[in-house]
């Protein structure tokens, strides 16, 4: 799932993923049990988001689930902006024999 598309859209154009404050963060891996997508592992002792184009766009479940608050996501308004441009940009040109039918 890493990379790719996401509605004829590159993955990696898309800013939404979570991030986790370390500060709040108790490494206790209920992120990483929930989620199936391998967006987090442990790297040394912490837990990290690994891939982060992994994440389902617009959900943020495992914000929910973690007891500490530590994960969080960027706006959903700013993902819906976000989603409107690339729209625009990824369109299908028409062209003069398609524009014609
Ligand atoms: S669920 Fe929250 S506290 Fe637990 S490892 Fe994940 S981010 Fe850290």
């Amino acid at each position: 799932m890493s990379g790719g598309t996401y509605q004829n859209m590159p993955r990696k154009e898309i800013p939404w993923y979570p991030t986790i404050n370390t500060d709040l963060c108790l490494n206790d891996n209920v992120c990483i049990d929930f989620c199936s997508n391998d967006v987090f592992k442990v790297d040394d002792i912490h837990t990290v988001v690994a891939n982060p184009y992994n994440c389902v766009v617009g959900c943020s479940s495992c914000g929910t689930q973690c007891p500490s608050g530590a994960i969080t996501f960027p706006e959903k308004r700013d993902l819906v902006e976000k989603l409107r441009e690339l729209r625009a940009k990824y369109a299908p040109q028409k062209t003069a024999a398609s524009a014609s039918r």
